[in-house]
């Protein structure tokens, strides 16, 4: 099936063939004709499926008609959990848009928020924004939403898993009835849940459509996963071995704690290994210029927290590692749909210790399968992880 099938006009449909994109992915093919047709959806897919594209070009194709707007008004606002996430879905528009008339800009928090008010004067066609920023600058009056069309909430449960529920209540508070509403989440918890069904409370007919695109379906055929198991006072080491010996060429190395990060870049570097990292508490400067020297290759081992990592969108990115095991499956899943994107294979590797058992049992229990064990030698390990159960079920968080 080609894009103009599903209802794109040929500037959109130009812009994407610019990418290389052949064909529309599951959750497109899906989703597209959704959405042109007004309805309001509600999709469980996650990233690496083709999502931000699913809902991005039917907005710009049913905005693609001439309408003036007044000042400081937006049309859609999408609703995305993290600066670099925001700034990604905004470059994505733009590249999807480059042949429409159409105006778009990502506001987030962490740097000064004036030129963002300026930009926001002559009125925004799309808007991406993470919600604290958006709120900020709502109560400044710096935008109005009364002529907004589109709210689309992506990475739904990661707003939520990151304290922002409060703030999109608030949000939808102040957003005109009538509208149509899209919410993309990885997983749909009772809280997202609770959120998607404040859209039906609105006085509008058309109740959501509602997708699902199976994990399985997206991650696995080009991610070769694989785990060693070690003791924790060997991962460094462990690391380091692995990027000499098996020649990596680029990792993007999740860890669990902001202090470690930089600790385990200064481990790196006494191995002669040059890394460098993004967490919560380097300037959005900081990390802004580390992650480009990441994408264009200059920096070939990024070590990241997973909410500093979130967004990343790196087209070609060959191997991600879970330095720790993150606890929950969703996470994992996340994680490892960094690398192995849209067509391109890659490697997902997790460093597994006796603690992680619960946590890796979790994670085969829900991709449903074992993940490959290997054993690197000269890395005995004292403490040995056994084999998880497949159907196991945590009691709580
Ligand atoms: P997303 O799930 O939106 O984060 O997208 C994952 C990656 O797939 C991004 O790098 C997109 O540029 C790419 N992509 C999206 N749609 C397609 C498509 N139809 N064909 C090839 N690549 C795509």
């Amino acid at each position: 099936m080609s894009f103009s099938k599903l209802g794109l006009c040929n500037p959109i449909v130009q812009a994407i063939k610019d990418l290389g994109y052949k064909a529309p992915t599951p959750i497109q093919k899906q989703a597209i004709p959704i959405i042109l047709s007004g309805k309001d959806l509600i999709a469980t897919a996650q990233t690496g499926t083709g999502k931000t594209a699913a809902f991005v070009l039917p907005i710009l194709e049913s905005f693609n008609k001439e309408r003036q707007l007044r000042g400081k008004r937006i049309r859609a606002l999408i609703l995305a959990p993290t600066r670099e996430l925001a700034v990604q879905v905004a470059a994505n528009v733009a590249k999807y848009g480059k042949h429409l008339n159409l105006s778009s800009m990502a506001i987030y928090g962490g740097i000064d928020s004036e030129p963002q008010v300026e930009r926001l004067i002559e009125g925004v066609d799309i808007l991406v924004a993470t919600p604290g920023r958006l709120l900020d600058l709502a109560h400044q009056r710096a935008l109005h939403f009364d002529e907004l069309e589109v709210l689309v909430l992506d990475e739904a449960d990661r707003m939520v898993d990151m304290g922002f529920a409060n703030d999109i209540y608030k949000i939808i508070d102040r957003l005109p009835e009538v509208r149509q509403n899209l919410l993309f989440s990885a997983t749909i918890s009772p809280a997202v849940r609770a959120i998607a069904n404040e859209f039906s409370d609105d006085k509008r007919s058309k109740p959501a459509a509602e997708i699902t695109i199976s994990p399985k379906a997206t991650t696995a055929p080009n991610i070769k996963q694989w785990l060693i198991t070690v003791d924790k006072d060997t991962k460094s080491a462990l690391l380091s071995h692995l990027i000499n010996e098996q020649k990596w060429d680029q990792a993007l190395i999740f860890i669990e704690k902001k202090h470690g990060a930089a600790k385990l870049v200064a481990q790196l570097a006494k191995r002669g290994i040059e890394a460098d990292c993004i967490h919560g508490d380097r300037s959005q400067a900081m990390r802004e210029k580390v992650l480009a020297d990441f994408k264009s290759g200059k920096l070939k081992y990024l070590v990241a927290t997973g909410v500093a990592a979130r967004g990343i969108d790196i087209g070609e990115l060959s191997r991600v590692v879970n330095y720790d095991l993150p606890f929950k499956p969703e996470e994992y899943i996340h994680r490892i749909g960094r690398t192995g994107r849209a067509g391109f294979t890659g490697e997902a590797i997790s460093f597994v210790a006796m603690g992680d058992f619960k946590n890796l049992c979790a994670i085969e229990s829900r991709l449903n399968h074992i993940i490959d064990r290997k054993e690197i030698e000269g890395f005995p390990v004292r403490k040995v992880v056994p084999v998880s159960i497949l159907n196991y079920v945590r009691k709580s968080y």
